[in-house]
């Protein structure tokens, strides 16, 4: 069964209303080890993409991630607001003008996100930033996708918590936290945290019946 763009769009409220949710929590996050913003900025970016969603939503899955991604680098600062934006632009552009999504398109989109993340912020694994969830969640879909998507998606979410377990205890070495240096150490680190709620929103947006 392909995926359709509503079900996408389905994706980007849930990971709206999810942020919404969890505004305060990251921001206490960021409030240790960088400047108490990151769910701020998510969520003006996201309440934006949800204002938006009616016209950017119908006509297909790139057209719909591209709006998104577009609405983010135009409404959040911060280093969130482009990165994010960046996400999903190029997964939105490897999407293209296709309405009815495969699992191994989506595969691709997820990865090229992840690419046009890693070109702009310069982060490498065990920097300590959304990378160290998004990296691992794409590779699990990767490695998952001769299953179902569902499983593909559990695993991809799991690996994405795990992820941004891991390098809790590790020192930041990009972004605000890293002028902490080794008092960065042992905080959760924010970016992680809304990646993983990013992927596991996809996971319970394209569930059956979801
Ligand atoms: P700012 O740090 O500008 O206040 P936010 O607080 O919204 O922006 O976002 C902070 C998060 O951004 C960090 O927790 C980290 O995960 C992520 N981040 C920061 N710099 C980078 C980078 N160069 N590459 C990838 N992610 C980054
Ligand atoms: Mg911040």
């Amino acid at each position: 069964m392909p995926i359709t763009v509503d079900q996408l769009a389905r994706f980007v409220e849930l990971f709206a209303e999810r942020l919404a949710a969890e505004k305060e929590n990251l921001t206490r996050l960021d409030s240790a080890i960088g400047d108490a913003d990151h769910g701020i900025n998510m969520d003006r970016g996201f309440q934006a993409v949800l204002g938006k969603l009616p016209e950017i939503s119908s006509d297909s899955a790139g057209g719909l991630f591209k709006g998104v991604g577009m609405t983010l680098v135009s409404t959040v600062g911060g280093a969130s607001g482009p990165l994010y934006g960046t996400f999903f632009l190029r997964a939105g552009g490897a999407l293209g003008d296709t309405t009815d999504v495969t699992a191994e398109q989506l595969a691709a989109a997820l990865r090229a996100g992840l690419e046009g993340v890693i070109q702009r912020g310069k982060a490498e694994l065990d920097d300590k930033t959304m990378v160290d969830a998004l990296s691992p969640a794409v590779d699990a879909f990767d490695r998952s996708l001769d299953g179902s998507l569902p499983n593909a998606l559990a695993a991809a979410a799991s690996a994405a918590a795990a992820g941004r377990d891991r390098v809790t205890p590790l020192v930041a070495r990009k972004g605000r936290a890293s002028y902490l240096g080794e008092r960065s150490a042992g905080h959760q680190d924010p970016g992680a945290t809304s990646t993983t709620i990013m992927i596991e929103a996809l996971r319970d947006a394209l569930q059956p019946g979801a």
